[in-house]
């Protein structure tokens, strides 16, 4: 699910220039049963099955324990665990921007089903003093947390240095309108000439300027 994506654009020329790497663990890949069963049914009854918490906790503290990216030699980590949910906490730009300040890694927890036993968020917090937090990306609710984790990748990357090129970070601290146009400069639709507002045109950079904050604060 996550290859085709990020082999793409920015964020698939940010891995392969080592800016950022992303690695994958199957909870499965860390059952002890010999069907690698990673859910149940939910004590207390309900629909839907819940995931089991141990080869989570397993998964997780073997992500921790993989080398920090482009280190020769050992690097204090500062990581930071992701439990998505849709009643989290909700993602944002700011918020990503201070995980990509502060965080060596990022290890970002992504369920299906009804969701993962809630002992993952306690033992992950309480025995193995983890900083966890549980986010949502949205208010609706999706099968699986690996779309939230793909946003949450792209948005968190983004803000990393050197993973934009120049012209795109130039743009980042633009303020860029609600509106945009390119060519051509009418486009005749139905009898109708749809056109690029003249100011655009102008040269007028001021004048520019002005007309892209006001489109920006209606937005
Ligand atoms: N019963 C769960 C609840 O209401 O919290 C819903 C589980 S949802 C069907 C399955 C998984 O998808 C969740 O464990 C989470 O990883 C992910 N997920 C679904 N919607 C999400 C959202 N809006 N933000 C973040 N993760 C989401």
């Amino acid at each position: 699910m996550f290859d085709s994506y990020l082999r793409e654009s920015i964020i698939g020329r940010a891995l392969k220039n080592k800016k950022i790497s992303v690695s994958f663990y199957n909870p499965r890949d860390f059952t002890k049963d010999k069907h690698r069963r990673v859910d149940d049914k939910a004590y207390g009854g309900g629909p839907g099955m819940v995931m089991y918490a141990e080869p989570i906790i397993r998964a997780v503290q073997k992500a921790k324990g993989r080398p920090v990216l482009g280190a020769k030699r050992a690097v204090k980590k500062n990581v930071k665990v992701i439990l998505l949910s849709p009643s989290g906490k909700k993602f944002t730009n700011t918020y990503a921007t201070t995980l990509s300040k502060k965080y060596t890694d990022i290890i970002i927890i992504s369920g299906r089903y009804e969701g993962i036993d809630a002992r993952v968020k306690k033992i992950l917090k309480a025995d193995l003093s983890m900083d966890v937090d549980e986010v949502s990306i949205g208010e609706y609710v999706l099968t699986g947390g690996e779309l939230p984790a793909m946003v949450m990748i792209d948005s968190i990357s983004r803000q990393i240095e050197g993973v934009l090129g120049k012209e795109e970070s130039l743009e980042e601290t633009r303020i860029s309108s609600s509106e945009m146009y390119t060519r051509p400069e009418v486009i005749k639709h139905k009898g109708k000439n749809y056109k690029v507002p003249k100011v655009l045109l102008s040269g007028h950079h001021a004048e520019i300027e002005k007309w892209k904050q006001r489109k920006h604060k209606k937005s």
